[in-house]
């Protein structure tokens, strides 16, 4: 097996609470809780869970946007973690992220060729008389015209904007890209275009994925792998034909029972799911789904099920499996 691009080891990462005028630390909430994911060159790897299961702390932590807490991320062999500044800065042009909604990152006031080329000179990754060959390259790339290079962020549509951001991440050919709910405020004919869009980037240039969201449906077509997370903790993985055939987790099959079949016969029962996700602050003891699980049983409100493999590639954190 060739070497991973990206190995997450049993991270870990906690916020304080804090309280008083000392501001002392109380409590932490557990965003992420001992989570491990490999990613091989040119795979797609989706993380799915519902909004504050803390998928977007993982992707964060891996770029190391935010200090993990415990465990270890390597890219590429290396331990993004234990870094220098300079070191870091050399490193990040490989690793971008693509955020859910980019308009926020553009300033309104510069063009769109100089936001995408901005980075290319921070990085000195190339010459002023080369950036504006490479801008149009990865506008083309990414389905814009030539034209877009001189307009402001507001002249954009949704999508386009998502274009944009795309390629302000691929200008500086990455390997990694992690796609943060990239799709999740775009139409659904919109939504289609861009994960087809990230398809055809895929092929093209071999690129890696970990694309995050918190909708089955939406990674279905597009990654290879799939991990269900529940409040920061990893609750099952597998390839995604053997996830969408044979799910295990009652939380995986919770989640699958809303995405819709494209064959109306075929009719899913929709099972949903009592309550909200707990506070991370104060998780529920033993498996931190228990409180709404449909099939709890005594010892999976004390004792915590371990993430095992069930064969296939298959691994899952169940009791009852
Ligand atoms: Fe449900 Fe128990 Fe399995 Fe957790 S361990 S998912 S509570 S059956």
């Amino acid at each position: 097996m060739p070497e991973a691009l990206l190995e997450v080891n049993h991270l870990k990462k906690y916020f304080p609470v804090t309280k008083g005028l000392l501001n002392r630390t109380v409590g932490h909430v557990k965003a992420v809780d001992d989570i491990s994911i490999t990613l091989q060159p040119g795979e797609t790897f989706g993380l799915v869970g519902e909004s504050g299961s803390g998928k977007s702390t993982v992707g964060r932590t891996i770029l190391r946007l935010t200090d993990k807490t415990a465990g270890e991320i390597k890219f590429k062999g290396i331990d993004i973690h234990s870094l220098s500044p300079a070191e870091l800065r050399n490193i990040r042009p490989q690793m971008q992220l693509i955020f859910q909604d980019p308009y926020s990152s553009l300033n309104p006031r510069v063009r769109i060729g100089d936001a995408i080329g901005e980075a290319l000179l921070d990085h000195g990754l190339c010459s002023r008389s080369e950036v504006r060959d490479l801008v149009l390259e990865a506008l083309a790339a990414c389905g814009l015209s030539s034209y877009h290079i001189d307009r402001f962020p507001h002249e954009f549509s949704g999508g386009q904007r998502q274009r944009i951001g795309i390629a302000r991440a691929l200008v500086l050919n990455p390997e990694l890209i992690i796609a943060d709910e990239p799709v999740s405020a775009l139409d659904v004919s919109i939504q289609a275009q861009i994960i087809n869009l990230f398809s055809k980037l895929q092929q093209s240039r071999g690129l890696t994925y970990l694309f995050i969201s918190h909708d089955l449906s939406v990674v279905e077509h597009l990654c290879s792998r799939i991990g269900v997370m529940y409040l920061g903790s990893m609750m099952e993985t597998a390839s995604r034909d053997e996830l969408f055939k044979n799910p295990l987790h009652p939380y995986t099959k919770a989640l699958l029972s809303a995405v819709p079949i494209p064959i109306p016969k075929l009719k899913r029962e929709r099972i949903v799911l009592k309550g909200d996700i707990p506070s991370p602050v104060n998780p529920p003891s033993g498996c931190k789904f228990h409180t709404r699980c449909p099939f709890a049983q005594e010892v999976c409100r004390s004792e915590i099920p371990v993430f095992r493999d069930v064969g296939s590639n298959h691994f899952v954190a169940c009791h009852l499996v």
